[in-house]
């Protein structure tokens, strides 16, 4: 694997190199680990199983799905995405061209998280390949089995001097993360990015941190419960609640309250029969020490539902939990795990309060049929993403950034936004260097007079967007030819031309 000095400095020679500048090159990298997914299929499908008794479903569907249509979307624009932005300008700069170019950051560092191990470090890594930098790839090392296929096959269809898995723990992310990187994407608890934040800093190094936190549902008593309680079971179960968009915990009124744990016992049954234990759609908790976490939280209110757990499979059943106290964990810290505690308020104002007095949220869910309450909510409340009337599904807009706000992360991917995010955009001005881009610029030369801040005033005011280009052209041609006219008649100087 070789240390992380070692590593970053040979990637750093090949992005100095020009390597990973042309589309072409990206493409072709970016073909290849779609070669992967196809082709590695069921290792990575075991390897999912390994981790986390991740169903084969939800391993397509959930991780390597996702990675594949985000490739087939980067190969489809990556030209556009790529290409010079060309942007409006005033009168003062009608000869010449500003546009924003977007280059590489150079070599960047992605850590990724265990809950969907492959798909949480790969999807940033093909937003950085696309965007033509050299990636240290550093999956986490919870998922052991996902780690180690990753390792194995990525040398097999990525260039190995642009892109390097570097396995490990505590220690060796540490190393990593005393080099300098241009970039570093960070997906995992909010304690380790805030050390990744502070190391970062140390080189200037720009940052994405995609954190967690506690992601509120709210349903309204207009909601239907049928569907409601279905889409709220099915988002805290996928991946037995380890997902960072996973409901947290539901607020709602008492009365709300009993319907839903009736319909919710219904629900569960009907997804993973009378023992979800026997469910093959049903996952495990990823290690001992998360199994502990979890059963510690359910300590906090009543068991109303569910509450079985077998620490020799790391298994916890479906648990809907009430009368928890504000002060209980698990009212305080983000679950991550198939709990689903109800908090128990009277209104849509009351739901607001509640949320504006903790952090930010990663994700907003709004269970409703009333416009008014759904705007109320949304007005007055701040989170990385709302989804009404459903979960989790908001991820699969990649045309919608994810990210979080506040504890819940900074920055956003997904689509071209992984893109954007990889890239630094560069502002460029290609000026004229013709007499009469000179001409009409000169003003701004000393000797100062008020004559010449006047027509410069005019030149750099700000118009509606009715000046189109061909418009600014004739102004510009006409404000020649009336200060050449002034000039030679009158001889008002505007321009100094030796
Ligand atoms: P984790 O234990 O896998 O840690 C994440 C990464 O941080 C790993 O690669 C690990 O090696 C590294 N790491 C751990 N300790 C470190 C340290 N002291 N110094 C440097 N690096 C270190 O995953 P986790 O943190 O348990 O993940 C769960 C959390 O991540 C939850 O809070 C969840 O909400 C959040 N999450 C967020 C998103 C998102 O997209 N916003 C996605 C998944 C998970």
């Amino acid at each position: 694997m070789g240390s992380a000095s070692e590593v970053v400095a040979h990637l750093r020679n090949s992005f100095k190199s020009g390597k990973t500048l042309p589309i072409e090159f990206r493409i072709k990298q970016l073909q290849n680990l779609h070669k992967m997914y196809n082709e590695k299929q069921d290792d990575i499908v075991a390897a999912l199983h390994s981790d986390l008794r991740k169903c084969k479903i939800e391993s397509i569907l959930m991780e390597i799905d996702m990675l594949i249509n985000d490739i087939k979307n980067s190969l489809q624009n990556i030209y556009r995405w790529a290409r010079k932005e060309y942007v409006s300008k005033d009168l003062a700069n009608v000869l010449d061209a500003p546009y924003i170019q977007r280059d590489p950051y150079g070599v960047v560092l992605a850590i990724g998280s265990w809950n969907y191990p492959l798909q949480l470090v790969m999807l940033p890594v093909q937003g950085a390949i696309a965007a033509g930098n050299c990636v240290v790839i550093k999956p986490s090392e919870v998922s052991e089995a996902t780690a180690k296929l990753l390792t194995e096959i990525i040398p097999q269809y990525l260039d190995q001097d642009c892109y390097r898995v570097y396995n490990g723990g505590i220690p060796e992310t540490t190393a990593l993360l005393k080099e300098k990187f241009d970039y570093i994407f960070y997906t995992g608890n909010s304690a380790v990015g805030k050390i990744i934040h502070e190391a970062a800093t140390k080189h200037l190094t720009p940052t994405t941190l995609e954190l967690g936190g506690k992601s509120p549902c709210y349903i309204d008593k207009s909601a239907d419960l049928k569907y409601s309680v279905r889409r709220i079971i099915w988002g805290k179960c996928a991946n037995v609640g380890q997902t960072c968009v996973a409901p947290d915990f539901i607020l709602c009124t008492k009365e709300i309250q009993d319907r839903f744990i009736q319909v919710a016992k219904t629900v569960i049954t009907e997804f993973f029969g009378t023992n979800p234990k026997d469910s093959p759609d049903y996952g495990r908790i990823v290690s001992d020490r998360h199994f502990q976490r979890i059963l510690e939280l359910m300590k906090g209110g009543k068991i109303a539902f569910g509450g079985d757990h077998d620490a020799s499979e790391k298994y916890i059943s479906p648990t809907i939990i009430i009368d928890a106290n504000e002060n209980d964990a698990i009212l305080k810290e983000e679950i991550f795990g198939p709990l689903l505690p109800i908090v128990n308020i009277t209104d849509a104002y009351d739901a607001i309060n509640y949320i504006n007095a903790r952090d930010k949220p990663l994700a907003l869910y709004i269970f409703s049929k009333n416009k008014k309450d759904v705007d109320l909510i949304m007005k007055n409340t701040s989170s990385g993403s709302v989804c009404v009337n459903d979960t989790i599904m908001q991820l699969t807009v990649d045309t919608l950034p994810f990210g979080g706000v506040g504890a819940s992360g900074m920055g956003g991917y997904h689509g071209k936004f992984s893109f954007d995010t990889f890239s630094h955009k560069k502002s460029v001005l290609y000026k004229d260097l013709g007499i009469l881009g000179e001409y009409l610029s000169a003003p701004r030369y000393p000797p100062y007079t008020i004559g010449k801040m006047r027509y410069l005033q005019f030149m750099l005011a700000k118009r509606h967007k009715f000046f189109g280009t061909g418009t600014n052209y004739f102004i510009a041609f006409l404000t020649g030819a009336l200060s050449y006219y002034l000039w030679s008649i009158y001889g008002i100087k505007f321009i100094q031309m030796n």
